[in-house]
């Protein structure tokens, strides 16, 4: 029989629930060891990680050792009101219950608390390893991957694995990728909040405590939580033991125009950049904090407005693995139950465990404790965050209301005078232990009846006839007592104990949850959604079958833009979410149910690399992908209409040939270009140099020269190989200080070649180098060519539709004298990938290049170049029609939504410079003015090396949020630099908010390292 003593546990995080995990384990005499990646926050030098405060309430409190809760009372302060800061200058307070000694909050220090915390886990004898990086997890069999931090790798395995390791647990997406089965979401809330930090007065004394004097007892003034409530926004502080305040201002990330009816806009954080943006806010929101806060406007403007969000997952552990706290249920802070929640989850395990010891051996009573627990804490969970949502706008909006204020007072009043009959909500979740979702049950049915009685009386004047009316209405419907809350608020959160909550095992009514259909974080099939196509051995479906298809398809396409619009997905997959697809060799021989394919592609193929539709995805030059583009694209493929000829499709080829159009003109070519469209950069640079060819004999073909910039795009070589220039013809001119072709080289390159007999064939310029964004002096280029008679093709492939922009045009200026032009709908026009073209000044040059005449199988040719068969404008006979995957979004929203969209971009990535640059500890790589939306930065320190070194690492750790994805490159008078290349049309101000946060995080993660 195993003891608990001869079991290992493995910890992942050494946050203040997995410190409470370690000493309730230690207690029962398992070996723990706790792996934390940051450093020990004991040894830190003055600023603690966290310094936002904590308020603990009963359920946190009493799940703590007795003298653990001591010590928190020593250093914490008691707050048994909310103290409201109206806009009109005068104050109220609102008690949190009857009795302040037992119905209070007691606010803490995070630090402080997380710092005890580790002192008793290591008392206890738990092992504390620092430094050590969870990075995969086997959750079947307990066992975990860690890199310290000087990249060593360490294996551990354990009779149990504990994610303790917050919101962002990789424990929980091991867990969904290696088979749990688990339902995930993740929510973020349009807010985002700053600490500040209010100074204790000369002396010690609180500055806000005249604010909370008590009417009653006016000699007694009491601390309270201070809110000032501003609707969309709010300002909250919480007193220190010395006389100190932390307080905090949320409001949403963006600003918002005032709906209809509506005056003015509703402030977000992206119109508060500027100390005077931050004095205006406070002179007039908080004129009463302006005196006291001295750096109220460093403060601010010192971080970037933290987002907040709500992680849901269920269940909470699979095979030898188990969540517990901030990595099974992330909350939103506004009821302040995060981490009470967390506890609870700790004292409920235990429970467990003890009542299993009882009957089983410890390594039986372990396991068995796994489902139980799920079952018990996953509704308290999924409550708790939903009732934590709900506060915000109790907090913002209604605490300083008077209608709130007078309902508030008389829930009070029949809680005082009928304790049994009506609890409010508020009070059952801080002051009680009786579970969350029982609480609101409970609540929903009490609140239900009052309603009734508020809506026929006055709930100001008609106090005691509502409540008489109440106490009738509730007691003749509870024959059979609800479920009344624990004995809390009489003891109070100080006769604390651990193991108050042993939960009786669950008759079954609470059924753990069968397989899990609903939403997933990384989607899995909705059950309804899984009524499959039949798949048969008649190849042709019916239009019934058809449609049901299209929209199982399309159910399933959905869910996964809410998904990734909601941030259920990152910008990268570092591993695979789940397991990929296999290989196959063999073809199958019979068919599967589409609902099962679609699981492969959706649940299996998709969660893994690159998410380019992701906001943040900033790498190389991104594709976004507008869905119109795909819808398109998807019409066109289904008609199915032959494009090579114009005779079989004159309708569609015409469309086609309009859009072809409409790129010629963007570009500024006049009468007589045409083009081709190609499904990438490389096909069309490819027919760029054929058509350069041309230009020479047949025998010099594979002696002739290719000239691009060192910056260019390695395409450019094999179009050159395509094309059939030999392996010595290609040329890589140097480049200037801005990384643009230098053409001083490129002359003397040219000349060189011409004494030694080699015929210049093409010069590249690049319009957008993928590196920085560089574009060429096009109309230099432009006169050298024509100098030597040279063919001049651009690749634009970045940047050539920014020409529609002012700043681009300046930037491309020149660009309408080449002979081609390479551009990439799918960059920047947003359309899905593979949509390109080959444009020409002069049509007939494509013709020369690659019409061959005499098929005489293909009568229907057309004779008349009005009508081109795109066959003999291009490499291929036989290709879909491709002209609707542009001309849908276009004909759609208009050319101008393009460029509208495009200068956005540009002026988000010198937006994002800006910041950048303003950071302590980056340097960006100088751009020039214009410039495309491209970002090249470094982490700056002495030494080249130790630069790159850092470089790479800090790209590593942005990355590591899953928020942004960005890359790598290296660059000659530079060494490696990060690249953002700003070219998502979804790409907005929050997600550069974000970018900047995940760089100053990586920052400080690398100070720390
Ligand atoms: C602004 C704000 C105010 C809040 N106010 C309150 C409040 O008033 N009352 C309340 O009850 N709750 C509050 N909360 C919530 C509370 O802070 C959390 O519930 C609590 O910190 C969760 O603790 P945890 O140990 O589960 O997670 P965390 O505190 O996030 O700790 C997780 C630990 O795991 C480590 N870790 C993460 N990933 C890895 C990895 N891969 N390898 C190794 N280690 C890893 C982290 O470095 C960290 O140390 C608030 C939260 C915020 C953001």
């Amino acid at each position: 029989m195993l003891a608990a003593r001869d079991l290992r546990v493995t910890v992942v995080g050494a946050g203040p629930v997995a410190c409470l995990v370690a000493i309730e384990l230690r207690k029962r005499s398992f070996e723990v060891n706790l792996y934390e990646r940051g450093s020990d926050v004991r040894l830190a030098d003055g600023a603690r990680g966290h310094s936002f405060n904590l308020t603990l309430t009963r359920r946190g409190l009493t799940s703590l050792d007795e003298h653990i809760v001591d010590m928190l009372y020593r250093n914490g302060v008691v707050l048994p009101q909310r103290v409201i800061h109206h806009v009109d200058g005068t104050t109220s307070c609102q008690p949190y219950g009857t009795d302040p000694d037992l119905h209070h909050l007691l606010s803490i220090p995070r630090g402080l608390l997380h710092e005890m915390l580790l002192d008793e886990a290591e008392k206890a004898g738990a092992r504390l390893n620092f430094g050590f990086e969870c990075i995969g997890v086997e959750p079947a069999s307990g066992s975990a991957t860690f890199v310290d931090g000087g990249a060593g790798i360490v294996r551990t395995s354990a009779d149990l694995l504990i994610g303790c390791d917050g919101a962002n647990s990789i424990v929980r997406h091991e867990m969904f990728r290696r088979g749990a089965q688990m339902r995930i979401s993740q929510d973020y809330v349009a807010d985002g909040f700053v600490e500040i930090r209010i100074p204790a007065l000369t002396g010690g004394g609180h500055a806000l405590l005249d604010a909370a004097r008590d009417p009653d007892r006016p000699r007694n003034p009491r601390h309270g939580l201070h809110i000032w409530p501003r609707g969309e926004f709010m300002l909250l502080a919480q007193p220190n033991v010395d006389g100190s305040y932390t307080a905090g201002l949320w409001m949403p990330l963006v600003s918002e125009e005032g709906a209809d009816g509506e005056d003015g806009e509703r402030l977000g954080w992206d119109r508060v950049r500027t100390r005077r943006d931050v004095r205006e806010l406070f002179e007039s929101h908080f004129p009463d904090v302006v005196g006291l806060a001295s750096s109220y406007a460093e403060d601010v403007l010192q971080w970037s407005p933290a987002p907040l969000k709500t992680v849901r997952c269920d269940p909470y552990h699979h095979g030898r693995t188990v969540l517990i706290g901030d990595s099974a249920h992330t909350l939103v802070p506004f009821f302040g139950q995060g981490i009470n929640c967390s506890f609870e989850d700790v004292r409920t395990f235990f429970s467990i465990f003890d009542r299993n010891l009882t009957e089983h051996d410890a390594a039986t009573a372990l396991a068995a404790t796994l489902p139980s627990y799920t079952e018990w804490r996953r509704p308290a969970g999924d409550t708790i965050a939903d009732l934590s949502l709900a506060m915000a706008s109790e907090l913002k909006d209604r605490s300083g209301d008077v209608a709130f204020q007078t309902r508030k007072r008389l829930e009070k009043e029949l809680h005082l005078r009928y304790p049994e009959l009506y609890v409010p909500l508020y009070h059952a979740v801080a002051f009680t232990d009786t579970p969350y979702q029982d609480a609101v049950a409970r609540h929903e049915q009490h609140r239900a009846v009052l309603d009734e009685l508020c809506s026929r009386h006055d709930p100001a004047d008609e106090v005691e006839l509502i409540i008489a009316a109440y106490a009738e209405a509730i007691g003749r419907a509870t024959h059979t007592p609800a479920p009344t809350p624990g004995p809390a608020s009489q003891n109070g959160p100080r006769t604390a104990g651990a193991g108050h909550l042993v939960p009786a095992p669950r008759s079954g009514h609470h059924a753990v949850p069968g397989p899990r259909t609903e939403q997933h974080a990384v989607p899995g099939p909705r059950a309804e959604q899984r009524a499959a196509v039949a798949p048969g051995t008649d190849l042709h479906l019916d239009s019934a079958q058809q449609k049901e298809l299209l929209d199982v398809v399309t159910a399933r396409l959905m869910d996964f833009h809410e998904d990734l619009s909601k941030g259920n997905h990152p910008a990268w997959y570092r591993v695979a979410a789940a397991e990929p697809p296999k290989a196959e060799q063999q073809a199958p021989r019979t068919g599967t149910a589409v609902a099962t394919l679609l699981d492969e592609i959706f649940d299996s193929a998709l969660p893994d690399g690159m998410m380019h539709p992701h906001p943040g995805f900033m790498a190389h030059v991104p594709s976004g992908g507008l869905f119109q583009g795909a819808v398109g694209e998807f019409v066109a493929r289904s008609l199915n209409r032959f494009a090579g000829a114009w005779a079989a499709a004159p309708g569609f080829a015409r469309l086609e040939t309009n859009v072809i159009d409409w790129f010629c003109s963007l570009m500024g070519y006049g009468e007589g270009s045409f083009g081709y469209l190609t499904t990438g950069g490389s096909i069309a640079n490819f027919m760029a140099l054929r058509c350069a060819l041309e230009r020479l004999p047949d025998h010099q073909h594979h002696r002739a020269a290719v000239y691009v910039s060192g910056q260019g795009h390695f395409s450019v070589a094999k179009a050159a190989r395509l094309a059939g220039i030999g392996a010595g013809g290609h040329r890589a001119v140097p480049t200037d200080d801005a990384y643009r072709m230098d053409l001083v080289a490129l002359r003397e390159t040219i000349e060189r070649d011409l004494r030694y007999g080699t015929p210049p064939a093409c010069v590249v310029a690049t319009a957008g180098t993928t590196n920085t964004g560089a574009v060429d002096d096009l109309r230099a280029v432009a006169a050298l060519c024509r100098e030597y008679g040279v063919w001049f093709h651009v690749d634009a492939c970045f940047g050539g539709f920014f020409r529609l922009t002012r700043r681009g045009r300046v930037l491309l200026d020149g660009i309408e004298e080449a002979d081609s032009i390479a551009v990439d709908a799918h960059k920047s026009l947003f359309l899905p990938h593979g949509s390109s073209a080959l444009l020409v000044r002069d049509k007939t040059t494509l013709k020369q290049a690659f019409a061959i005449p005499d098929a005489a199988y293909i009568p229907e040719l057309s004779q008349d170049d009005d009508h081109p068969d795109f066959m003999d404008y291009g490499p291929e006979l036989t290709r879909e029609f491709r002209g609707l995957t542009a001309w849908l979004p276009i004909k759609m929203h208009g050319i101008n939504a393009f460029e509208r969209c495009l200068d956005d971009r540009l002026d988000l990535a010198d937006d994002l410079a800006g910041r950048l640059a303003a950071l302590d500890g980056i340097d960006i790589v100088s751009r020039g003015e214009p410039h495309l939306p491209t970002v090249a930065f470094k982490v700056r320190v002495n030494g080249e090396a130790e630069a790159d070194r850092l470089t790479e690492r800090a790209c590593e750790l942005i990355c590591s949020r899953g928020n942004i994805y960005v890359a790598t490159s290296e660059l000659p008078h530079e060494g490696h630099v990060i690249r953002a290349c700003v070219m998502h049309h979804q790409t907005d101000v929050g997600v550069i908010d974000q970018f900047v946060e995940d760089v100053r995080w990586a920052l400080r993660r690398l100070g720390e390292e």
